[in-house]
């Protein structure tokens, strides 16, 4: 089954996860549940940890584990990818499945939104019918409130024969009784539990299995005639696709039996809201448009927020640059050793950090905000068509708005494709949308050369509507090359999938602004530092090594210049971006240190001075365009390219990966250029 429970740690190979035990006596629990029903929520309740939260399905992609004391009892608790049933239709749910059924957990908590409560019993009614201790908690109950949703908890616990504990995870209701609960399992058993009548057919062949619940059904679902229980089905017609048929009525039938007379819903229409934004937000009118607005709008804030900080911090940490040198210099350090450290890594640091900061800052709790808000869903709900016309899958939006942030981020979150088909796809196209690392060289390339360097409304406006241009053409490219994929190496049919439309939720602005300075401004600075330091290193000794009268930065960028020609651009530029490839945040860097060829970056943050640089070494407004285009489309970045490796497990489509942007990048500026040279030089 590929799960092994040792006696000091339990492996769970499926899921990647070591569960390590701090004493003999913890006991594990599994956080189980639909997806967006707050079980990370719960989960960081619980364990204090800063599990990502966010409203829409998808976003728990692998099991997280943190531990809790209560009353003198330790708990591991394990939070499981969301999943609907027991019965996996996807690899995402058969991972949590397998661990939920594994015997690894000692007991299985079944977290529940309070809105959907009938919908969610079905997985609930699975859990319980496989797993020894189990506790379900109705989480949410703050929402079904003001909606007007009354449940009974204490009838519901009767009827099910299992703990059930009404929660708002999110405020910390309920939490303390439920560890209560935790500790009661470990005294006594659990009642008598409610049984799914799945009809005397059905009854009968599970009684021939021999076996209970989820490995009953497993083995009547298959399409073996020579087991008894099958056979048994088959001779009375029903057949292995009937079995899950059966099944999901039989569920649903119980569901709305265990919730009559508990769930009382007074109002009378609950989610009339959420409908009426639905309908701006969905609708065929006003969707696109509204979506276009939303994204010029978080990168019109995102520039005209960065422009005074970026500015201050870059004042700041080149102010020490000087104290610094001479600390090393009076230290005894020799000069060349100070040289790189100073001139090389220092330098190149401190542009990345005062270049990249301030908007990340900006753009990823504004990211976070419509993700928690739960329009994101409705986002892949809009696109969804125009996947379907690619042939591929709409959960696609979600991964590729994932990859605005960062596009290992993207590539990851490509776990909750179910096809692998489809998954691939969304992975190899991932980077076409720009991540963060990306964002500042587009916005001082467009400021440079087409809106003006003054800091006013105006240009800020031209700089995001232009912004928002080339991002848009970033997802038409997406759209453009997911097609051709889906007709050539990865043909087939579209799998369709229900995408839930959680409700509208408004976000806690605390949370917001700590998880996304914490989980992503941090995580993608210290990536971007951590190869921006010795990337400053390399690129001082290459522009400081002479072989034969030239630096192997001028040997290298001649070797490069005539193809970085056809595509309109040159060979400086073309080995900045080679260069960049552990972090595309410092391809300006590499590229300003190579013009100047003194071998040192100069401080160039004032963008006129840094235009002129540009314009004497040849770059013309059709050189701007280009370096926009293949910002936007090139090989993916070290990190990436090392997620998309460990997230399809091939060597090949690792490299179509890089070849796909790459070639995309290149065919699309020197079609370009191609068309400036005719139509206008
Ligand atoms: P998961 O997919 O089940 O892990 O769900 P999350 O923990 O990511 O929560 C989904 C959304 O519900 C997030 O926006 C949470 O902030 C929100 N949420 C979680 N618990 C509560 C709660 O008790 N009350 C309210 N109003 N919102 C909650």
């Amino acid at each position: 089954m590929g799960l092994t429970n040792t006696s000091t740690g339990v492996n769970a190979r499926d899921t990647g996860l070591v569960i390590k035990k701090k004493r003999e006596s913890d006991r594990i629990v599994a956080l189980a549940g639909n997806p967006n029903v707050g079980k990370s929520t719960l989960f960081n309740a619980l364990t204090g940890m800063k599990q990502h939260t966010g409203n829409w399905p998808g976003k728990t992609v692998s099991n997280a584990q943190g531990y809790a004391e209560h009353n003198g009892h330790g708990y591991i608790f394990v939070d499981v990818p969301g999943s609907y049933s027991l019965l996996p239709h996807s690899a995402e749910e058969e991972a949590a499945g397998e661990f939920i059924c594994s015997g690894i957990p000692d007991v299985t908590a079944v977290v529940c939104g309070a809105s959907c409560l009938e919908r969610n019993l079905n997985l609930v009614l699975q859990i319980s019918e496989a797993v020894e201790n189990i506790i379900v908690c109705v989480n949410l109950m703050d929402e079904a409130e003001k909606k007007g949703i009354e449940i009974d908890c204490e009838l519901l616990s009767e009827r099910l024969g299992v703990p059930v504990i009404p929660m708002s995870a999110r405020d910390g209701r309920g939490i303390e009784q439920f560890l209560d609960e935790l500790d009661r399992t470990e005294e006594k058993a659990q009642n008598k539990r409610y049984r799914v009548d799945y009809g005397d057919d059905m009854e009968k062949a599970i009684a021939l299995t021999g076996k209970q619940g989820r490995e009953a059904l497993e083995i009547i679902r298959s399409a073996d005639e020579t087991l008894p229980a099958v056979k048994y089905l088959r001779d009375r017609g029903i057949s292995a696709g009937d079995v899950d048929d059966i099944v999901s009525r039989a569920l649903a039938r119980a569901a709305a039996e265990l919730t009559e007379g508990a769930v009382t819903i007074h109002s009378k229409d609950a989610n009339a809201l959420d409908r009426r934004l639905d309908r701006i937000f969905t609708s065929r009118l006003t969707g696109f448009p509204v979506m276009t607005a939303l994204l010029a709008v978080i990168f019109w804030i995102t520039i005209t927020g960065a422009n005074m900080p970026s500015a201050v911090l870059n004042r700041v940490l080149f102010s020490f640059e000087e104290p610094l040198y001479s600390l090393l210099i009076s230290a005894g350090m020799p000069k060349v050793l100070s040289d790189m450290l100073v001139y090389g890594m220092y330098r190149v640091l401190a542009w990345v950090v005062s270049v990249m900061l301030p908007p990340m800052a900006i753009f990823f709790p504004l990211f976070t905000l419509l993700e928690d808000s739960g329009y994101l869903p409705r986002v892949a709900f809009n696109l969804d068509k125009c996947f379907k016309k690619c042939r591929a899958c709409g959960k696609q939006a979600l991964t590729m708005c994932m990859g605005f942030g960062c596009n290992a981020a993207g590539v990851t979150g490509c776990r909750i494709i179910d096809s692998q088909r489809e998954r691939l796809v969304a992975i190899i196209t991932n980077s076409f949308v720009p991540c963060n690392g990306r964002f500042p060289t587009m916005i001082s390339v467009i400021t440079m050369f087409f809106t003006g360097y003054a800091i006013g409304i105006k240009q800020s406006v031209e700089s995001a509507a232009i912004l928002c241009i080339i991002i848009v053409f970033g997802i038409a490219m997406t759209f453009a090359v997911s097609y051709l994929l889906t007709k050539t190496v990865l043909k087939g049919v579209p799998s369709s999938f229900i995408l839930e439309m959680p409700p509208y939720r408004r976000p806690k602005l605390g949370d917001v602004v700590v998880r996304s300075v914490l989980d992503r401004t941090v995580f993608v600075l210290g990536r971007a530092v951590s190869a921006a330091a010795p990337a400053g290193i390399a690129i001082w000794l290459m522009a400081n090594i002479n072989i034969g009268g030239t630096t192997l930065l001028t040997a290298c960028s001649g070797f490069l210049d005539p193809i970085g020609r056809i595509m309109g651009l040159d060979g400086v530029i073309l080995t900045a971006f080679i260069l960049g490839f552990p972090a595309n945040e410092i391809v300006v860097p590499i590229m300003i240190m190579a013009y100047m060829q003194n071998g040192v970056l100069t401080d160039m943050t004032n963008l006129a001075e840094l235009k002129a640089l540009l314009l004497a070494n040849g770059w013309t407004w059709a050189t701007a365009v280009s370096m926009l285009l293949f910002s936007l489309m090139h090989w993916p970045c070290s990190t990436t390219m090392m997620t998309i490796k460990k997230e399809t497990g091939s060597a090949k489509w690792t490299l179509t990966a890089f070849i796909v942007p790459s070639a995309a990048g290149f065919v699309i500026c020197s079609l370009f250029t191609l068309a400036v040279k005719i139509f206008i030089a």
